[in-house]
């Protein structure tokens, strides 16, 4: 190739960074001759907003939260005619492939763009939420799940001190991967997510057993923001009518920025790298992902196609800790 281009879509995440240094690099360091980044994710190829990146303009971003690209929602690339835009801004440039680094949204784009203009495209998964099927890890998890675990650290402390039961609610949107690892690596007294039904009456008996055991009310409970933005609200509101008197956390957006862990660095520089790799083997419409510590491709297709299921023992590991 002599120029393929590069952007972050949807929601940021950590790690984002050192994916983009790690592409630039590896393709500049192996005879691809210009990288353009895309600025503003899906948005930017519409709007052209494209620029050349050099190795000197990943200097020093290795180590810092968010995208240098920037990363927008870009809803009207729904629209076919609106994809028409992109791609002959894609190719007046000469640019002819390009990197996604973004959730399932931003793949299924890649997907469709490809499948619709023949633009080989390469995805990498850039979520905080880890639900890409086809890969064990996605970058920004976990850096979000370390910074999640950090804060529930500080919110015990004020927990046991008070004796006071806490809700604390992290991200994750559909799914409960951050729930569950975070409440694995808490010690959370319950974890609440979308995929396994949750027993409020086994909650109570549980609060019941702690009280009698003389552990006081104090507790973490961490709940899955999942599709019912009021639920953490709703069992503050169950648990009050039982006599408990808990306080809510919201940990929100500080889990998605932040300086990545030494994990996701190692993530997005090893799956930039691999990502063009791929694109030079001559691969397209496939995400490059991470499956028992080995690298592996997945068809885009199948990417957008299934549903990754949270292990059912891992939650039960969760459960089992606790008591
Ligand atoms: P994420 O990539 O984090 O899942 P979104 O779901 O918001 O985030 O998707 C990011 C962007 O990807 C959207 O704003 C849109 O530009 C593009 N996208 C998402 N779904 C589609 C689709 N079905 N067709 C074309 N583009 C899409």
């Amino acid at each position: 190739y002599n120029a393929v281009g590069i952007l972050t879509s949807g929601g940021d995440s950590s790690g984002m960074n050192p994916a983009i240094r790690s592409i630039v690099r590896a393709a500049l360091n192996s005879g691809v001759k210009q990288v353009f980044g895309v600025r503003r994710g899906y948005q930017g190829l519409v709007s052209d907003d494209i620029t050349l990146m050099s190795s000197r303009s990943v200097t020093n971003i290795v180590q810092k939260g968010g995208t240098v690209l920037k990363s927008a929602r870009c809803p009207e690339f729904s629209d076919p005619s609106v994809r028409d835009v992109a791609a002959r801004n894609l190719s007046s440039r000469g640019i002819e492939a390009l990197v996604v680094i973004g959730g399932d949204g931003s793949l299924t784009g890649a997907h469709i763009l490809c499948q619709e203009h023949g633009i080989p495209v390469i995805g990498l998964p850039g979520t905080i939420d880890n639900d890409i099927p086809g890969t064990d890890d996605t970058i920004g998890f976990d850096t979000a799940v370390n910074t999640a675990v950090e804060a529930i650290d500080r919110i015990r402390d004020t927990a046991r001190s008070h004796e006071r039961l806490f809700l604390v609610e992290v991200m994750g949107r559909n799914s409960g991967f951050i729930a569950t690892q975070v409440g694995i690596a808490c010690g959370a007294e319950m974890v609440v997510v979308p995929e396994y039904a949750f027993d409020f009456h086994d909650l109570c008996i549980t609060l019941a057993e702690r009280h009698s055991k003389g552990q006081g009310s104090s507790g973490i409970i961490v709940v899955a923001e999942g599709r019912d933005p009021d639920l953490t609200h709703r069992l503050a509101a169950q648990l009050k009518a039982q006599g408990q008197d808990p306080k809510i956390s919201i940990l929100g957006h500080i889990q998605r920025g932040g300086s990545p862990s030494g994990h996701d660095r190692m993530l997005a520089s090893c799956l930039g790298t691999a990502a063009v790799e791929y694109l030079l083997a001559g691969y397209s419409d496939i995400m490059v992902g991470v499956h028992k510590g080995a690298i592996v491709d997945v068809p885009l297709q199948r990417v957008i196609e299934e549903k990754k299921v949270l292990d059912r023992k891992l939650f039960d590991i969760a459960a089992l800790l606790h008591k």
